[in-house]
């Protein structure tokens, strides 16, 4: 038997965080078990174009890296792979289910439902469909149908027992009968519910494993009556827990970043993504944290899916990324920041001393980096002077006569040095200390000036090491300007 697993999103314009661990789930275990992964997706929104809402997604998978072997896009022999085209499966369904006497025609109204729940709810009963329509004779529907009334289709639910649903990650869970009602199979217009159709198509599609949220587990014992009136065999289920906000709550807009999309504008790198998605509910066994996605691949178990929510924590996802920033060598690193450099104006080119100098430069800063948005702002030294100088540092460092005395002597200094040809760190750094104690200062006077000076910032990279990236003549003409800018 080939494992065959799909993800079926509602979509909704972007991928949620929540979906694409659902979706990386699902691929994971596709991958190590040599199966195949399906994307379906369920369009039950007829306002948007289709387009329109799966673009996104797509783009969205690709950045992730997941590949889908059949779907919309990628094609295959279970399509169409829209659930909006599959109506008529859905309907023929139906169809058989009425003739074998396992669906019935409802007719009550919306308002006469709706007045019956509260009926129920008032005598503190659990809400829930009364079977009105269960038992009607050919004339009383004839008598109902010649009102003009549509009828919906409804399954008819054991009133007694109880149904277990073998679930790979929690077990057993049992949902007695008394909990479900009669449920709509196809509504009124001729539609199918969630619970129906998605029934129909993961039978038609093959499906052998379904990955899915927690929040669909009360769905489970539904669509396992479809299964069992349709005389098919269930797939495996396996609920994966849900991804909460920190407060607990569910995860949403208001918690800052949930797209996949933001999180490539934020500058986040798609290995960290999944790697930190992956964290997000399975464990590798071991206190591993970086892991490459060939290595989850190769671990993967639905069985080391936790029980417990997950609560996403967005500080722990930015280390992550660091993490694997750090990884990268800095030629990729350069190629990866290029949308974020070109947007700050930092972009040098594919060749050249610009070039050259900013790889320099991002080696320096790659250990301090947390995402490529960073990335600019910590190696725009290397390209150009500072327009502005940090407010604190400025009127710690900036401020009085002694000040630029002490960035006229720094220039003399770097002047000194390149006359002599001895541009590198350790010479710069000698000069720095022996200058300091000739004058009777401290070395940080010195140093903490120079870098706000050349950087306009009062943290970075050893100051030595980031010197000697730049020409000296540059360094000199950012130490004078920045003595020309303390007022006298
Ligand atoms: N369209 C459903 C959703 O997005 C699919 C759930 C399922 O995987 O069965 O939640």
């Amino acid at each position: 038997m080939t494992v065959r697993v799909r993800f079926a999103p509602s979509p909704t314009g972007y991928l949620h965080i929540g979906g694409a661990r659902t979706a990386l789930f699902n691929w994971f275990f596709a991958r190590h078990e040599g199966g195949k992964l399906i994307l379906r997706v369920e369009d039950t929104d007829p306002s948007r174009s289709r387009e329109e809402l799966v673009r996104p997604l797509l783009d969205s998978f690709a950045w992730l890296g997941i590949d889908f072997d059949e779907g919309p896009h990628a094609g295959g022999p279970y399509g169409p792979y829209f659930q909006a085209q599959r109506l008529q499966r859905h309907q023929e369904a139906a169809q058989r289910l009425e003739a074998e006497g396992k669906a019935y025609r409802c007719y009550c109204t919306p308002e006469e439902l709706a007045e019956r729940r509260e009926a129920m709810q008032r005598e503190g009963k659990p809400p829930r469909y009364d079977g009105h329509c269960r038992n009607l004779t050919p004339e009383e529907r004839k008598a109902l149908e010649a009102q003009g009334r549509k009828a919906a289709l409804r399954l008819k639910v054991p009133e007694e027992g109880a149904i277990i649903v073998h679930d790979l990650i929690r077990g057993e869970v049992t949902f007695s009968f008394a909990q479900l009602d009669d449920f709509v199979l196809l509504r009124s217009d001729g539609t199918p519910t969630y619970n129906f159709a998605v029934v129909v198509d993961d039978s038609d599609m093959a499906i052998t494993h379904v990955i899915r949220a927690e929040e669909h587990l009360s769905n489970t014992p539904k669509q396992l009556l479809v299964y069992e009136a349709l005389g098919l065999k269930p797939p495996v289920f396996a609920h994966v827990p849900m991804v909460l906000a920190p407060d607990r709550s569910k995860l949403s807009k208001r918690h800052g970043a949930v797209a996949v999309e933001e999180f490539r504008e934020e500058g986040f790198l798609p290995e960290a993504v999944v790697n930190y998605l992956a964290l997000l509910g399975w464990s590798p066994g071991s206190e591993e944290e970086v892991l490459p996605v060939a290595e989850i691949i190769r671990r993967f178990r639905l069985e080391d899916v936790g029980k417990t929510a997950s609560i996403y924590d967005v500080g722990k996802m930015e280390w992550l990324n660091g993490q694997w920033i750090r990884r990268l060598p800095v030629e990729e690193l350069l190629l990866r920041g290029r949308p974020f450099l070109e947007e700050a104006g930092l972009w040098p080119g594919a060749e050249g001393e610009a070039r050259e100098r900013l790889l320099q430069a991002l080696t320096l800063a790659q250990p301090r980096l947390r995402t490529l948005r960073d990335l600019p702002d910590g190696v725009a030294y290397a390209l150009r002077a500072p327009d502005t100088y940090d407010e604190k540092g400025r009127a710690k460092y900036f401020e009085g006569e002694a000040a630029k005395e002490i960035l006229a002597l720094c220039a003399d200094l770097v002047e000194g040095l390149a006359a002599r040809r001895e541009w590198r760190r350790e010479s710069i750094e000698k000069a720095y200390r022996e200058e300091a104690e000739k004058r009777g200062l401290k070395p940080a006077e010195l140093i903490h000036r120079t870098r706000l000076a050349v950087t306009g910032k009062t943290m970075g990279p050893g100051l030595f090491e980031l010197l000697e990236i730049l020409p000296p003549e540059e360094v000199a003409r950012r130490l004078r300007r920045a003595a020309s800018r303390i007022a006298p």
